[in-house]
């Protein structure tokens, strides 16, 4: 059986569990996941015997070559009607005129991603089908990775270690943030990435303390802790990795600040198993670094869940409520931000398994002094 038909089949039961007949799946992400379909228009009909995606004219080559498992209808212009004759309602209108959901069906829809314009057309086209808005359930399907996923995210996740060590080679007192990051996107490119998983953070000295910096053209100075958040994306699955170098030279705040930082990291690793909770992954490495006295300066949760989106779940903070399961792959990724001095974080992807599990990152996290 395919991945898509697997995961097609594991929907459906969860909506048989929530006593739902069918989704209409919207999101992209999610149509990707159920289809492997990667354009950017698409609506994903899921009845309980058969699946139907609705795209456009634009993907009329490429929808038959990614989806094996659905059946396929092309929103093509009518060549004898002028653009004024044309229906009005893109895809849920083809949806309407295909007459697949008989009246009283009662079916799921993705309320995070759909906009209340477009829900209000879909209510008006089928005023006979029941909708119900759903959070979550696709997303919930995705957090277990199967294995051609576990393959993809492997790759990325090689390639951001490899571009992190080609990387090494370009660091100095003397280089601009913004370029470093434009060299580190280049590198993981070549190295094998489709894109970026997000805009690289490099984020040197005082800028180091915002956890979500962007680079600027502030220039690398010695004495600077460098934070350099990054990843590649492989067919669709994105990498994140964080690793933090320090320029010229080193003082014992700098390896003290690192050590808390690394410890915590790794207790947080530890900590990983399927059947543990996420807010005690949490805790383990928040525990490190309230001990040491910086609680107050580690800002975020510990960690998230990767996948075709660079974050998605469970979440790992302290109020998430989720239990990690066996073949999820999640972040751990503690810091400690010090305004006006600057910020370490460590950040590696962690495969959970049954009983532990497996960091998926090589690159060292030795503390570096560079350049
Ligand atoms: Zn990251
Ligand atoms: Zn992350």
């Amino acid at each position: 059986m395919t991945p898509h038909k697997q995961r097609l089949g594991r929907l459906r039961e969860a909506l048989a569990r929530d006593r739902i007949d069918a989704a209409l799946v919207t999101h992209p992400t999610s149509i990707r996941y159920l289809t492997g379909f990667t354009g950017s228009a698409g609506l994903l009909l899921v009845l309980p015997e058969e699946s139907h995606l609705l795209t456009d004219g634009r993907y009329r080559e490429q929808a038959p070559l990614q989806v094996r498992d659905s059946s396929i209808h092309i929103d093509l212009p009518n060549a004898a009607q002028s653009a004024a004759q044309r229906p009005e309602n893109g895809l849920p209108g083809l949806l309407q005129s295909l007459e697949l959901i008989p009246a009283g069906l009662n079916i799921a829809f993705e309320a995070d991603s759909l906009s209340v314009a477009r829900f209000e057309q879909i209510e008006r086209l089928f005023p006979a089908a029941r909708w119900t808005g759903q959070s979550g359930t696709i997303s919930g399907l995705a957090m277990r990775k199967d294995p051609a996923e576990l393959q993809a995210l492997r790759s990325a996740i090689r390639i951001t270690d490899e571009a992190f060590g080609s990387f090494l080679n370009d660091i100095r007192a003397g280089a601009v943030e913004r370029e470093l990051a434009g060299r580190l996107s280049y590198l993981l490119r070549m190295h094998g990435a489709e894109k970026d998983s997000f805009e690289p953070i490099v984020a040197s000295g005082w800028r180091g303390a915002l956890p979500h910096a962007r680079s600027t053209d502030k220039v690398l100075q010695e004495g600077d802790f460098l934070v350099l958040d990054f990843g590649a994306v492989y067919d669709g699955y994105h990498a994140d990795m964080t690793r933090t170098v320090c320029i010229g030279s080193l003082t014992e705040r700098h390896e003290q600040i690192y050590g808390i930082v690394l410890e915590a990291q790794l207790q947080g690793i530890a900590a990983v198993r399927a059947g543990q909770r996420t807010r005690d992954v949490d805790a383990a490495c928040r525990d490190i670094i309230q001990a040491a006295g910086y609680g107050e300066q580690f800002v975020h949760g510990t960690g998230h869940g990767i996948g075709l989106e660079v974050h998605t779940p469970p979440r790992l903070s302290r109020e998430s409520d989720e239990v990690l399961e066996a073949d999820m792959v999640v972040t751990i990724e503690p810091g400690i931000y010090i305004e006006g001095w600057g910020g370490v974080r460590i950040e590696d992807d962690v495969l959970v398994l049954p009983d532990g599990s497996s960091p998926l990152n090589q690159s060292t996290k030795e503390l570096l002094v560079l350049g």
